[in-house]
């Protein structure tokens, strides 16, 4: 018999480029929802990745997956952004960020007027400033609109230290704070394996944090764009979300007197639940990673202004 109070729990993901199609994907063979539902300009290739996966479904789990509109966002649980517009030749980072907050201001405009209870999971670079421009565009929480922020840096400072000291990356507790991108800092003092500080010399340290920032550029040398790890650390966003998880997650969030850090989307832990960010965690940095968390911070700031 039917359950008629059954409501499908759907994730839309707007921007089924590389990384969007890739999330798609992860959600799919995670089963993470019972409806993905891809939104893009380029509606004849969201089709067609649709239907490629709609096609493997006899081998998974029971998912819809069908390529949609803005209007699909009305039942939607999270709408996870992945849109954007990639750098032309000749074109200024500023010019670029300028096109991009265009891109979002589009993208929540039609995404608020279908739904204003979702949870809005921004993933488009600058993830940061994007992530403040949509939360003040779309007038939600700051509670329901979170920023990838450094969830992927954290996860690659993981791997990178576990495979130095041959831990499984699970393991490692680690975080880089701060921007997702040049100013972001790995927060050392708080690294540990089973509660105990890890033991690396500071040339290990700047070896591996240096690695963690590079990642991103070497991968794109080498095959033009990421979007596995990203795409694994957008489901990982999503089950803390579904699975009303209280998860630890280093996301992009609104700060408000953090150590004296105010009005600025920015990579910190956050407990996360059904309700979207619970919680920021207090670091309890030391005097220097305030330092450069507060660097951080300024930056962001002056890149907001520049658009805002
Ligand atoms: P891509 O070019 O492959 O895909 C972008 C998609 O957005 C395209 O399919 C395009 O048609 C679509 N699009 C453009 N404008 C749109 C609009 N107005 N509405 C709907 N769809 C639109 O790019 P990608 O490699 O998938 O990267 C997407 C974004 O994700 C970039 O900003 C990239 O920097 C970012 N990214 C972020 C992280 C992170 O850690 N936050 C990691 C990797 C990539």
């Amino acid at each position: 018999m039917s359950d008629s109070s059954f409501k499908p729990t759907r994730i839309v993901v707007v921007g089924a480029g590389a990384v969007g199609s890739t999330t798609a994907y992860t959600l799919l063979l995670r089963g993470q929802a019972s409806e993905i539902v891809l939104v893009d300009v380029n509606r004849e290739r969201a089709h067609g990745d649709a239907l490629d996966m709609s096609q493997g479904l006899p081998f998974i789990s029971r998912t819809r997956v069908w390529a949609g509109d803005y209007s699909d966002c009305k039942d939607a649980d999270i709408i996870i952004v992945s849109a954007g517009v990639g750098q032309k030749s000749g074109e200024t980072r500023q010019d670029l960020l300028r096109r991009n907050v265009r891109v979002i201001e589009q993208i929540v405009e039609n995404i608020t007027k279908y739904t204003t209870d979702a949870i809005l999971l921004i993933a488009t670079n600058p993830v940061d400033v994007l992530s403040y421009y949509a939360f003040k565009q779309s007038g939600w929480k700051a509670s329901r609109v979170i920023g990838s922020g450094t969830l992927l840096d954290s996860a690659r400072l993981r791997y990178l230290t576990g495979r130095h000291l041959q831990v499984d990356p699970r393991s490692v507790h680690a975080h880089i704070v701060g921007e997702h991108g040049d100013t972001e800092l790995a927060i050392w003092s708080r690294t540990n394996i089973a509660g105990v500080p890890v033991e690396l010399s500071d040339e290990d340290k700047q070896a591996i944090f240096h690695d963690v920032k590079d990642s991103a550029y070497q991968i794109i040398q080498a095959k033009g764009a990421t979007y596995y790890a990203i795409a694994l650390a957008l489901d990982r966003i999503c089950a803390a979300i579904l699975r009303d998880e209280s998860a630890v997650l280093n996301v992009s969030t609104l700060v408000d007197d953090y150590h004296g850090i105010s009005d600025v989307y920015i990579g910190l832990p956050c407990i996360i639940d059904h309700e979207g960010i619970r919680e920021i965690i207090d670091l309890k940095p030391t005097p220097e990673e305030l330092a450069g968390l507060k660097h951080s911070a300024s930056e962001l700031r002056k890149r907001i202004d520049s658009v805002m």
